[in-house]
């Protein structure tokens, strides 16, 4: 062949260049960069571990679950990057696409500074309850410090994109809704059982809630639980009666079947229902109920769906993640995922909408069971580790500067501490100290530590992402790991631990690439890869990056 010349390179590149346009056009006249779909569904499963995907896998339907991994793409190491890992920060963090630090969600109660007392994440006196009489519905997002992705689709279509957004749990509903969700809407048991909204969003329910309300489908759920499967089936889960799960009140014991009924009014009326997997199903109820009546996703305007089922938590905290009511709860679930992905085929169309499923944090298997197992885990007397404390602050200083101890974080009482003319660093160091070397505790910091260090991995670098400095604690520890501080029955969640970070991410839908990956993603890069999709701006406060290997390039 001929060594080529310039004139031959310049045809060549001419010809490249027209050849290349020509294709483009012809394959696809313009890139389109605009939101390929036209509904998203957020779903968040509350307590959700990764492995009730792999340990259940072989009983899930092809519809539910196992679609969405099939036909869509699965995160398989996904994490939350911060403690604590509890059901408030974990929606905050899930929909703003950053972490505690950012979005000052830093627990579901935590210590107001200011007030000197506790408050609820989602709790705002400022509105009134809508559809209850009680105080059941006096919620905001006031304490969200940044916006949501919900609130960026409102905000780029000027308000006419929708966002409704659904829970048993208010905070579940609350904060994945944002500043400007059209609703948000939770439930209240007793004797009606409710789904109720408050002030903040609307001066009264609409029509249609109101009749949903008013028709009471949710009569249909006080019947006996029983195993879903033959009992055999349940091989996936420890004997049913064991010692490491808690009854209903007057149950005599946490064994199938739950007989609902006769444990009706001592347990709160329908508000049984949450720690069941009913209360999943009445939440699909009323979810397909919002998709119909608010017309979702019916014109090229993308609206939101934000669904957070909250009754694997209840139930994992009842019976603990190994026991057969948790499998028989994600049986079910998976069914319920099944129900929602055939309305949305039907009323939105195949393909045409968007969905994720992650989790607000996972869960540590029950220590008891584990330590049966000869594995290294245990309890933490919390109440005695608080007198340890005011001891230990009383001797050293003088005085009880302890104003309050909650989620894992200390805080002084500062103006104590200025009255005495004492130093907050040296205060803060010295407990830290203690802490350090106490049998239960594995790493204690300091509030000057975190403000002060760049950590970029491990425990301390997820403490500083948890770690608000206008809102967390003077000193932060950490349990041992195994270790926990709650009852001897049923598991509980709020550690950095792997065990309560690791998570499922499914993506699934318009504008997701099928696909897997085993690389480390984490919770705040959901909102951003939503944002991508979406062609919208990112929350005002992420942090996390888009999962581009999920996105149809
Ligand atoms: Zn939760």
């Amino acid at each position: 062949m001929r060594p080529m010349n310039r004139f031959n390179s310049a045809a060549l590149y001419l010809f490249l260049l027209v050849s290349s346009t020509v294709l483009a056009q012809t394959s696809n006249a313009s890139p389109e960069i605009k939101a390929p779909t036209k509904l998203v569904v957020g779903i968040v499963v509350d307590q959700m571990r990764y492995d009730y995907l792999t340990r259940f896998w072989d009983q899930y339907s092809d519809r539910g679950f196992k679609r969405l991994v099939s036909e869509g793409f699965i995160a398989k190491n996904n994490h939350f990057n911060y403690a604590p890992t509890s059901t408030g920060p974990g929606h905050a963090s899930v929909y703003t696409g950053t972490t505690p630090a950012t979005h000052g969600i830093i627990g579901n109660d935590f210590f107001d500074l200011a007030s000197g007392s506790m408050v609820y994440c989602a709790g705002d006196d400022q509105y009134a309850s809508v559809g209850v009489s009680g105080r059941e519905g006096q919620m905001s997002p006031h304490r969200l410090l940044t916006n949501t992705v919900t609130d960026q689709l409102r905000i780029h279509y000027k308000n006419k994109a929708k966002v409704i957004s659904i829970s048993v749990k208010d905070r579940g509903a609350v904060l994945p809704g944002g500043h400007t969700a059209n609703a948000a809407y939770w439930f209240v048991g007793g004797a009606q059982g409710l789904w109720v909204t408050s002030s903040y969003y609307m001066p009264e329910l609409p029509a249609w809630v109101a009749d949903f309300n008013a028709k009471q489908s949710i009569a249909q759920y006080k019947k006996p639980w029983d195993l879903m499967l033959k009992e055999k089936e349940y091989t996936q889960s420890v004997a049913d009666d064991n010692p490491y799960e808690g009854a209903f009140k007057g149950e005599e014991k946490p064994v199938f079947p739950h007989d609902l009924p006769a444990l009706w009014e001592q347990n709160g009326g329908f508000g049984i229902l949450r720690a069941t997997p009913y209360g999943n199903s009445m939440l699909t109820d009323f979810a397909l109920e919002a998709l119909k009546q608010e017309s979702l996703g019916q014109d090229k305007i993308p609206d939101f769906l934000a669904i957070s089922y909250s009754s694997t938590d209840y139930v994992g905290h009842q019976f603990g993640v190994d026991s057969r009511e948790i499998q028989d709860t994600y049986l079910r679930l998976d069914l319920e995922i099944a129900r929602l992905l055939k309305s949305l085929d039907k009323q939105v169309g195949v393909g045409q909408y968007t969905l994720f499923l992650t989790a607000d944090h996972a869960a540590i298997p029950v220590p008891a069971y584990l330590k049966d197992q000869k594995i290294p885990a245990g309890y933490v007397d919390a109440s005695a580790m608080k007198k340890e404390i005011n001891q230990f602050v009383q001797a050293r200083f003088g005085a009880d500067l302890v104003a309050n101890i909650s989620n894992n974080q200390v805080f002084f009482n500062r103006q104590a501490i200025r009255d005495l003319g004492l130093d907050l660093d040296e205060v803060q160091g010295a407990l830290a100290d203690y802490l350090q070397d106490h049998t239960d505790v594995a790493h204690a910091y300091t509030a000057r530590t975190l403000k002060s260090t760049e950590f970029v991995s491990g425990i301390p670098a997820i403490l500083q992402m948890g770690y608000h400095k206008d809102r967390s604690g003077d000193v932060l520890f950490v349990y041992k790991p195994g270790y926990i501080s709650y009852s001897k029955t049923g598991s509980t969640h709020g550690s950095p631990e792997v065990y309560d970070t690791h998570t499922p991410l499914l993506m699934f839908g318009a504008g997701i690439q099928p696909g897997a990956t085993a690389e480390r993603t984490e919770i705040s890069d959901i909102a951003p890869t939503i944002s991508v999709l979406l062609g919208i701006a990112f929350p005002n406060g992420s942090i996390g990056q888009p999962i581009s290997k999920a996105l149809k390039p």
